[in-house]
């Protein structure tokens, strides 16, 4: 099994979704077993998208989420929302959060559990950033991430989680990582959950991800599934995308 997760970002209004949604389900999709398909589209367009993608599979989700059930938090939205709107996932800790927006690890780690507590799937996010690479810490700072983002969780818990390695250098750069650091971080991370949890979850890898190396990254020991930026906003490079992970699910 392989999953496909396309990140639009800060992309794409409810017309823009419709037709994107309409383009992308004329062509037959995988049997949903074997690749699972999912959106994470801006809170505007959700309900939109999820209304659009019928039951096509495809399942829609939220970029960001605030951690309260609800209350004086001006701008946010919460789990319950994103349930309410039509969204059966969401990305925590996504690097333009960590960024761009200064979300710390305590402070994802109550989004995860948030998210959880409301029954939303969630995908947590992690990776290291150039100069972290190159000053050989990789392992050090997905090691801090992973303990201190899923803190508060249990091995159960672990039913509806997938983690994403984004290395932050490789995000909306063209840059992708080379497979052997690819494969590295993967082994790495599902060695950590195992230490930790006693078992592992899907791992995505996202960074660049593109139809001319999609095929690649997906054959990669380690890697079940990608997390795709760019190359999710035009139906016919997704589906490319996804017609790789159908060839390596
Ligand atoms: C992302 O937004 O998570 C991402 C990986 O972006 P891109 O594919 O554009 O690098």
């Amino acid at each position: 099994m392989k999953v496909v997760c396309g990140n639009w970002k800060m992309f794409k209004t409810q017309p823009e979704a419709k037709a994107w949604a309409r383009s992308f389900t004329e062509a037959p999709l995988p049997a949903t077993g074997d690749v699972k398909v999912r959106i994470y589209a801006s809170f505007t367009s959700i309900a939109t998208l999820a209304d659009a993608l019928g039951k096509s599979g495809v399942s829609v989700g939220g970029q960001n989420l605030h951690p309260a059930d609800d209350g004086a938090f001006t701008g946010e939205v919460s789990a319950r929302m994103l349930l309410d709107a039509g969204a059966e996932s969401v990305l925590v800790g996504h690097s333009e959060r960590r960024h761009v927006f200064g979300e710390t690890d305590e402070f994802l780690a109550d989004k995860v559990r948030s998210a959880l507590n409301a029954g939303l799937h969630t995908v947590f996010c992690v990776g290291e950033t150039l100069d972290e690479r190159e000053a050989g810490t990789t392992h050090e700072v997905l090691t801090r991430q992973v303990e201190r983002g899923l803190a508060r969780l249990s091995a159960a818990d672990l039913d509806r989680v997938e983690l994403a390695y984004e290395p932050v250098w490789a995000i909306g750069t063209g840059k992708v990582a080379e497979v052997e650091q690819v494969r590295d971080a993967h082994q790495f991370l599902h060695e950590q959950l195992r230490t930790r949890y006693g078992r592992t979850v899907p791992v995505l890898y996202g960074g660049s991800v593109k139809p001319s190396n999609a095929l690649e990254i997906l054959s990669t020991p380690g890697v079940d599934g990608v997390l795709v930026g760019g190359a999710s906003l035009q139906p016919g490079d997704f589906l490319e995308v996804v017609r790789a992970a159908e060839k390596t699910a």
